[in-house]
């Protein structure tokens, strides 16, 4: 069976030492008074529940997945989840980040996406219910009213309710503007929704007493397309006087899928037919508002990667150590043993190895942007919130997508350290290559985060963001190109940095006759991107690690492996780079004057 132990001295490399977290943290109002003890004590809490109590069910949960009711239409998760779920919601850790006037504990996305972080490596299945439900309480709480948000968020940040997205039809999920489910008014200033969504995840499901859907619909006569979605609330239970779950509503599970992995997740079929539902924000302005989940969602799907790589990186690397076969090829290692342990073999390491750089150079990332947006919405000063913002837009898509990309790879790395063993159920590193396949999907495609990279973030933005990045990078290599120990890491960064800055240019000319280019283009673009943002984190760590040696200590052997992993990442996964830029540059027409091949 696989184990899992949270990675908390790599956690708080991360906060502390890289990121300096505290010190950012303090110049937001509300978090003046935060400490490192703090957040620390937060982590290793969660860390023990997800070690103690989500892990033990991720494989169970895997095996027995979620049972249906055609009757009832009730939706019963595995053996021990319900118990999880009341424990969790029991110690408070639903109201972590939620804010003080709903009774949250207010404290920084931080601290919420290195505990999402470990939730993901114990069980992606379980904190599904509740990960969704943080994304309700976000959008709720920017485009709810106030007799919404007063109704919903109290019991939906307690955890007493959960949330969910409902979005894809059957003949739609990426483009959102085909979407047929109607909103017919009712006479009280609520709506009627009717029609079919699938594949909404947690839809139906045992855990909670009620189950608030955000649905997106049309109004009669709206406009076609996008531009014509609106966004409703539609609960499970209609709420009574009391605020308390009422009358049973018209949104029903009709049906849940059998995938390929989360199976202890319900993605459910939804029917709704004429389920009473309110209006939130503004009619036809619903697809915009949805973007707050949405782009809260794709974060989170990035630390599911992050969360997947960490624990498949731990348990392959138990095992190499274990595993007895061959000698090393410059003689034995182990003489006293039959035979040596896989770990001696170079390209056993370039497997592992792999999955470490994937993590490492994703919790930065991941730990980053949660710091970001805590700036962009709390900072004093509006410019260091718009230019938190800008980043986290920048960023927003490289985190979905380079990460699960990355997880996808790494877990399968991971596995191919097992041999064949990795290949049979019992050591849990299918599931994790399982698990991990869906993150390149859901929300938005991996495709469509790159479009949205080069199109929306950059080109349409005429590079203004990727500059304020690039600004970052050359501020850094500024400060260390100087420094000799640090050419190895810093070179390959400017590197890279002005190969962006050249490959952007190209592209945007390119896509001012032919639109066609940019689609043909993103996403090796992404890859080229992303390495560029782990160029620059994997350079950060290598200058704070070098400097902890550099102070002596006891802890020389932390740091010395961070600076070992980074040179890995520059020698052997950095190159990528080369054949990514290549292909981005190679043009549509290898693609599009293809007719004959697809005749
Ligand atoms: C397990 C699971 C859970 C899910 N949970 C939810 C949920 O909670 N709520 C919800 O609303 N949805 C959910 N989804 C749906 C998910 O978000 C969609 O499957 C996803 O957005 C893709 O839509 P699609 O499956 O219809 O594929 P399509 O949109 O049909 O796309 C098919 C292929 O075409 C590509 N493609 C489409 N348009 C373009 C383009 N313009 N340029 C280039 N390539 C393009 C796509 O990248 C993809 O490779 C879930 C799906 C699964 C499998």
């Amino acid at each position: 069976m696989p184990s899992y132990t949270p990675p908390l001295r790599d956690m708080r490399f991360v906060m502390h030492e890289v990121l300096d977290a505290v010190t950012a943290l303090r110049e937001l109002p509300a978090h003046a008074d935060i400490d490192a003890e703090l957040i620390d004590q937060v982590c290793e809490e969660a860390g023990k529940f997800c070690a103690e109590v989500l892990h033990p069910l991720n494989a169970s949960g895997d095996a027995e997945g979620c049972h249906y009711d055609a009757e009832t239409h009730a939706v019963t998760t595995p053996a021990g989840f319900r118990q999880a779920w009341e424990q969790y919601v029991e110690a408070g850790w639903p109201l972590l980040n939620a804010a003080p006037e709903y009774g949250g504990q207010g404290l920084p996305h931080l601290i919420g996406s290195a505990v999402h972080e470990m939730q993901n490596s114990a069980n992606q299945a379980w904190t599904m219910y509740p990960g969704l439900t943080h994304g309700v309480v976000e959008l709720l709480g920017a485009h709810g009213s106030d007799a919404q948000k007063a109704l919903y968020l109290p019991k939906l940040a307690s955890g007493q309710w959960t949330g969910t997205m409902c979005l894809t039809e059957p003949h739609c999920g990426t483009d959102l503007g085909l979407i047929r489910t109607k909103a017919t008014p009712r006479d009280d200033g609520s709506y009627e929704l009717s029609g079919q969504k699938i594949f909404i995840s947690s839809g139906e499901h045992d855990l909670s007493e009620n189950i608030v859907h955000m649905v997106l619909a049309k109004l009669p006569g709206a406009p076609e397309g996008s531009k014509g979605i609106s966004l409703f609330v539609c609960p499970k239970f209609v709420p009574d006087a009391a605020a308390e779950a009422g009358e049973r509503n018209a949104i029903f599970c009709s049906g849940i899928e059998h995938k390929m992995g989360i199976h202890a997740n319900s993605t459910c079929q939804m029917t709704l037919d004429g389920a009473r539902a309110w209006l939130v924000g503004e009619p036809n302005k619903g697809l915009a508002a949805m973007f707050v989940m949405m782009n809260g969602a794709r974060l989170g799907v990035g630390t599911q990667s992050l969360g997947l790589t960490e624990v498949a990186w731990q348990n392959a690397l138990a095992y190499a150590k274990d595993r007895l076969q061959m000698r090393a090829l410059s003689g034995a290692k182990a003489p006293q043993q039959p035979a040596d342990p896989i770990i001696v073999h170079p390209d056993v390491r370039r497997m592992l190895l792999t999955a470490r750089a994937w993590a490492e150079g994703g919790r930065f990332l991941v730990y980053w942007v949660a710091l970001l947006l805590d700036q962009s919405r709390q900072h004093p000063d509006a410019a260091r919130r718009a230019e938190a913002d800008d980043l986290v837009a920048l960023l927003t898509p490289i985190v979905k997508a380079f990460l699960t990309d990355n997880g996808f790879a790494a877990t399968n790395e991971c596995l191919q350290v097992f041999g064949g063993h990795g290949y049979i159920r019992e050591w849990g590193m299918e599931q994790l290559v399982r698990d991990a396949r869906i993150n390149m999907i859901y929300e938005g495609t991996n495709t469509i985060q790159a479009l949205d990279l080069i199109g929306r973030k950059v080109l349409m933005d005429n590079g203004a963001k990727l500059k304020k990045f690039g600004a970052i990078v050359k501020d850094f290599v500024e400060q260390y190109g100087v420094s000799d120990s640090m050419q190895e890491f810093v070179n390959p960064l400017a590197d890279l940095g002005d190969k962006v800055q050249k490959l952007t240019m190209e592209l945007g000319f390119k896509a001012m006759t032919q639109r066609d280019e940019v689609g043909a283009a993103a996403v090796p673009y992404l890859r080229v991107v992303g390495h560029l943002v782990f160029a620059y984190a994997f350079a950060r760590m290598a200058a704070v690690a070098q400097a902890a040696l550099a102070a002596g200590g006891d802890d020389t052997a932390f740091y010395q492996a961070k600076l070992q992993t980074a040179r890995f990442y520059f020698a052997r996964l950095y190159p990528e780079t080369a054949a990514a830029i290549r292909i981005a540059r190679s043009g549509a027409r290898n693609l599009l004057d293809t007719e004959a091949v697809f005749a």
